[in-house]
């Protein structure tokens, strides 16, 4: 069945006020559109744990910064309604950002330690748009459960911040990243790559496994993990890729760390052209506690 596009804010809190009165669970799935099997996981991971799955499709102008790709954001509206028909999606909701952000708007919701480092520190406000943007999100689609993607780790930590701290009664579920068969993480901005960019960038993931498999056979020392996703994105896409952050950090803090004794993920952001992309890995125990959980 062809999902119900609603695009009208109120209509939206309308529509979801109406179905908890009748007694039924929501989920919501936030996207930027374009969608890929990423999105689709989160999808797949709500939709039986719910009864009516709404997904959002909405390119929220306050999470880009100046001189970032906001303007040529790739969107496909045909697509992605077709791939929520599919996943068996009830409501598609998609306002404008003049609907979001009306006249008069000025109120950021702002996590603050968590969003130091790694892509906050390297894109100044991003988290405070997706905060400010995800608060209202759950306000007029009012769901029981909402799903994120680790593929975007340190949004998916924050989130769960935001929601702990403002008690916000939703259930964060988390999915795990999906990836094209050479590694590549799906994002909707590898539709930017040039075919030798697209291969450069299988890289990031090579170095990142490589890694990972080091710290299964026993390696602990964060920097040598650290030099193996280096090397590894040195040798295979020297010129085409450059790194703009590599850490290997605790899974709940999201602080650089030395030795590791616990949780921890190896996160990066690279340019490869002038496509940012982002891809992490989770090492041990960390894997299990941000798995998808009941
Ligand atoms: P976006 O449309 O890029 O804002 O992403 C919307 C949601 O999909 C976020 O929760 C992302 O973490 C998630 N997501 C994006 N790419 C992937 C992927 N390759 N695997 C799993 N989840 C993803």
């Amino acid at each position: 069945m062809n999902p119900k596009i609603i695009r009208d804010p109120t209509k939206m809190q309308q529509w979801a006020l109406a179905e908890r009165r009748a007694g039924r669970t929501l989920g919501l799935v936030p996207t930027m559109g374009y969608l890929h099997r990423g999105h689709l996981s989160l999808m797949d991971t709500l939709r039986p744990r719910v009864d009516r799955l709404v997904v959002s499709i909405f390119v929220n102008p306050i999470q880009f910064g100046a001189g970032e790709d906001l303007d040529r954001y790739p969107r496909d509206w045909d697509g992605d309604l077709a791939a929520c028909r599919n996943a068996g999606v009830d409501v598609v909701f998609a306002p404008e950002p003049a609907a979001v952000y009306p006249e008069g708007f000025q109120t950021t919701v702002r996590v603050s330690r968590l969003t130091a480092g790694l892509c906050g520190a390297q894109r100044p406000g991003h988290f405070d748009g997706v905060t400010t943007v995800v608060a209202k999100l759950f306000h007029l689609t009012l769901p029981h459960r909402a799903c994120f993607g680790e593929k975007d780790y340190q949004q998916l930590a924050v989130v769960r911040r935001m929601v702990a701290d403002l008690a916000f009664p939703v259930e964060i579920v988390s999915a795990p990243t999906i990836r094209e068969d050479d590694g590549l993480a799906m994002s909707s901005r590898n539709a930017y790559l040039s075919p030798v960019e697209r291969e450069a960038a299988t890289s990031l993931s090579r170095g990142l496994f490589a890694a990972r498999k080091q710290f299964h056979d026993g390696e602990r020392r964060a920097a040598v993990l650290a030099e193996t996703v280096r090397q590894t994105i040195r040798d295979h896409a020297g010129a085409v890729c450059t790194l703009e952050y590599l850490t290997v950090c605790d899974a709940h803090t999201l602080e650089e760390i030395v030795t590791i004794d616990g949780d921890a993920v190896i996160a990066l952001a690279a340019k490869i052209g002038t496509t940012r992309l982002i891809d992490n890995v989770i090492l041990a125990t960390a894997a299990e506690a941000t798995a998808t959980t009941p």
